[in-house]
């Protein structure tokens, strides 16, 4: 058994063949822990890029990397060789990062420079900051960044060499040993398999058809503000912007509404999200 804390740092560069953005990955760094969490060694490495050779001037100010130390690194493919090696062949490794834009990274970077998504140097992985939200009972929606979960612990962040791939993987190991005790693992660990891979790489989107199997029918009524009765529709829906729209009428209170509806397709559910607005009479016409 042992824990390979991974952290990476990227630069925004524009795929031009595939014409998206790809956050290529700039830098490795990782701590090895062995079973009874110790230190066994770490992992160290600036990538050369290749899609864009430059580093963007926030990634500069942020990392404090520069141009030079990446354009005299190795490129990826032999840096995820000596990593892949570095790791070696523990059947029970379990890789763990701060969140899982790393990963996401790491699939990103892998379909860019062998057309193939897969890490075959990850076989189980648990995303720490999941891990550590849910041990301390803070929502989801909220992300909590590693130096203010440091802090929420008594590690002081700046003891560390902050976003660099290395120090904030030795932080992110020491914010894993602090809490360890307190979590059961085993709830955390996921197997990278197809179905993981599906998963990372679904893209969420907008709803357009209403016939489509994630619309909640249910979402498509209006209650009059007022008087709480069913108000009538006077438009079909229709789709515009990222949302649908119809226009419906309360009679007895005399009153229309714009009825905005939004369905948004995740992974494995579908979020919606309704807004019910008054339409105010216009007066008069202008004399
Ligand atoms: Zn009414």
């Amino acid at each position: 058994m042992q824990y390979i804390i991974l952290d990476l740092e990227w630069n925004t560069a524009f795929d031009r063949v595939h014409k998206e953005f790809v956050n290529e990955i700039i830098e490795f760094g990782a701590v090895k822990l062995d079973e009874d969490l110790r230190e066994v060694s770490t992992f160290s490495s600036f990538v050369r890029p290749v899609i864009e050779k430059k580093l963007t001037s926030r990634v500069r100010k942020l990392t404090h990397i520069t141009n030079e130390d990446v354009q005299s690194a190795e490129r990826y493919l032999p840096v995820t060789n000596r990593f892949s090696e570095w790791i070696g062949d523990d059947p029970e490794t379990v890789v763990m990062s701060w969140g899982d834009m790393d990963i996401r990274a790491l699939i990103s970077n892998n379909g860019f420079a062998f057309r193939d998504v897969t890490i075959p140097y990850i076989h189980q992985y648990v995303d720490l900051q999941g891990c550590f939200m849910k041990q301390k009972g803070l929502p989801k929606a909220h992300q909590v960044g590693l130096s203010t979960a440091a802090e929420m612990i008594d590690i002081d962040p700046d003891t560390y060499a902050l976003h660099r791939a290395l120090g904030d993987s030795l932080l992110a190991s020491d914010c894993f040993r602090a809490i360890y005790d307190d979590v059961d693992l085993e709830d955390y660990i996921v197997d990278v398999d197809e179905d993981f891979y599906q998963q990372m790489l679904f893209k969420p989107y907008i709803i357009k058809e209403l016939t489509d199997t994630g619309v909640d029918k249910s979402m498509l009524d209006c209650s009059c503000i007022i008087c709480g009765q069913p108000a009538a529709k006077l438009s079909d829906w229709r789709f515009s912007g990222s949302s649908f729209h119809a226009i419906y009428k309360c009679a007895p209170c005399n009153q229309k509404y714009r009825v905005n509806v939004q369905f948004k397709r995740q992974y494995n559910q579908v979020v919606s999200k309704k807004t019910v607005l008054k339409i105010k009479d216009k007066k008069k016409k202008k004399a």
